[in-house]
């Protein structure tokens, strides 16, 4: 009996593989979670034995697992899970149909949390006050966040749980809104929202891990074999290592460990790196600045909509010491800078600490200058950005950024060619869709959701997307020994997509699907008509 019978056989598909060359491939073998031969139907078939699986592909293309680089997993799980999301919410009685059946699901007196209204969608316009909420709920607190993070409506028994009443003043940077008599309506801004968001308990470590699988199941639905989350505390990155020593991680995570808490502050580097199967954490996070929706990242010329050049969060021997503190513990290093003012001085703080044996990153690195692209090249710095915002905050930037910097907005074609390494990713939840399959039309249309074009001259070719979402992300995080490619001998981490990427116009890559997802040679996602029809609607 021969030793090297296949578990499992893909056979009658398109394989894109990720190496030059290997067009031809219509078939793939899988022996204890990992390709033994990519082939022929022929070639492969004749790995094939009595207790060998076979998956006729018919057609579809077989691809490697995705990488998603860059998200926020916990995030993600948190609005598939206890949080309820309301971003589609188009008026105030649909925000309250769903209050209501979002406290049916849990017990009265639980907290009520919910997120993404936007009263802009609203036919009235009318943003919701304590008295709607009371009138959906009023049995237990509830706590609804505006879409832009920096307003909470509450009902009444949350301003009452919180000890907001008549007399209580603002907080410095806050705003508590009143009524014509004087009492709060419920709405509270910026700091303000700390009052409230202090008064609600902390998820537990199950409902953090039930948030974490509930995430990485949706990814897998998109396809997305390996992910990052991409900066938590250490609680739960406690969560994280007690989940992989369960084996409950469906997906590979890579995490990374905040040093600077928000409202909290620093806590230290944690004691020990993890690497498992399933889970890594060798990488240390930072802000180096802020957003351009709120005009915080820092740029070398003023916003287009707002009289500032937005705001570096440290000094150059600040983030300098605490890069320098991971970099020599033998921390891999991940800063967030979107401006070109906070990658000037991210990629200054890298070549001080010099070359390590892992690859720092930055993290969105939005509006490189030429510069800093052949610094980050000779640095072997690795680039995280995200083709997905052309097509979502697209509008926004047209609105915010002074055209020369939107001529160089996300400018994957010249980053990849000054030989950065570059790594797809969603950012979610930050935006509603994260499908690669969206991220990967975005970089190659450089269209806004309005069809205007961003940048156009930064398109790449949808095999070089590919490779971005794939083995691009795998090198971020250190992976590419074992995932990213097909190819015998890496990682039975597969993606089925209902057509020929190659051929497919990139005006449809999008309503392509993803039929099929395997991690480590198990069937972990099959697309069904039921999840047709549910993620139609
Ligand atoms: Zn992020």
């Amino acid at each position: 009996m021969r030793t090297d019978r296949a578990e499992t056989i893909f056979r009658n598909g398109i394989l894109w593989t990720g190496i030059e060359g290997r067009r031809d491939a219509t078939a793939l073998a899988v022996r204890e979670g990992r390709i033994t031969a990519v082939g022929t139907d022929d070639d492969v078939l004749a790995l094939r034995g009595p207790g060998t699986g076979v998956v006729d592909l018919a057609g579809q293309t077989l691809i490697p697992g995705f990488v998603d680089a860059h998200a926020h997993i916990w995030k993600i799980g948190h609005l598939l899970t206890t949080l309820l999301d309301v971003r589609g919410a188009a008026s105030l009685g649909d925000v309250a149909t769903r209050l209501r059946a979002h406290a049916a699901r849990f017990p009265p007196g639980t907290w009520l949390q919910g997120r993404g209204y936007n009263e802009a969608r609203f036919s009235d316009g009318r943003a919701p006050t304590r008295a709607d909420l009371d009138a959906a709920v009023s049995d237990r607190p509830v706590v609804l966040m505006r879409t832009c993070a920096h307003i909470v409506v509450c009902n009444s028994r949350a301003l009452e749980e919180a000890g907001i009443g008549r007399d209580t003043a603002a907080p410095a940077g806050g705003e508590i809104d009143r009524g014509p008599d004087g009492e709060p309506t419920g709405v509270l801004r910026e700091t303000a929202m700390g009052l409230v968001l202090r008064r609600i308990p902390q998820p537990t470590q199950d409902e953090y891990g039930a948030m974490i699988t509930a995430a990485l199941r949706h990814q897998l639905s998109l396809g997305i074999t390996s992910t990052t989350d991409a900066g938590v505390a250490p609680e739960l990155l406690d969560t994280y290592r007690r989940i992989d020593g369960e084996g409950r991680l469906p997906a590979r995570v890579n995490v990374m460990a905040l040093r600077l808490v928000d409202g909290v502050g620093p806590v230290p580097l944690p004691a020990r790196r993890h690497h498992s199967d399933r889970l890594r954490i060798d990488t240390v996070k930072f802000f180096a600045d802020g957003g351009l929706s709120g005009a915080t990242a820092a740029l070398s010329v003023p916003y287009r909509h707002a009289d500032t050049r937005g705001v570096l969060r440290f000094q150059d021997e600040e983030l300098l010491a605490f890069a320098r503190e991971a970099h020599d513990a033998g921390w891999r290093i991940a800063t967030h800078a979107i401006g070109d003012t906070a990658i000037d001085q991210v990629l200054r703080v890298y070549e001080a600490c010099g070359r390590g044996p892992l690859r720092h990153r930055i993290e969105h690195f939005g509006l490189p200058t030429a510069d800093h692209l052949a610094r980050a090249a000779r640095a072997g710095v690795i680039a995280a950005p995200q083709t997905v915002f052309v097509h979502a905050l697209g509008r926004n930037f047209r609105q915010y950024l002074p055209d020369a910097l939107l001529a160089r907005a996300y400018p994957v074609r010249a980053m990849l060619d000054a030989g950065v390494t570059v790594a797809l990713s969603s950012d979610a939840p930050v935006v509603e869709d994260d499908s690669p399959l969206r991220g990967m039309q975005a970089a190659l249309l450089r269209r806004d959701a309005d069809g205007e074009a961003i940048a156009p001259a930064e398109a790449i070719t949808i095999d070089e997307a590919l490779d971005a979402y794939t083995r691009g992300g795998a090198v971020a995080s250190g992976d590419d020994g074992d995932r990213g490619c097909l190819q015998p001998g890496m990682l039975a981490d597969l993606a089925v997509v209902s057509g020929d990427l190659r051929t497919t116009p990139a005006e449809a890559l999008a309503s392509l699907r993803v039929t099929q997802t395997w991690v480590g040679g198990q069937e972990v996602y099959r697309l069904t008509e039921a999840s047709t029809r549910s993620s139609a609607s």
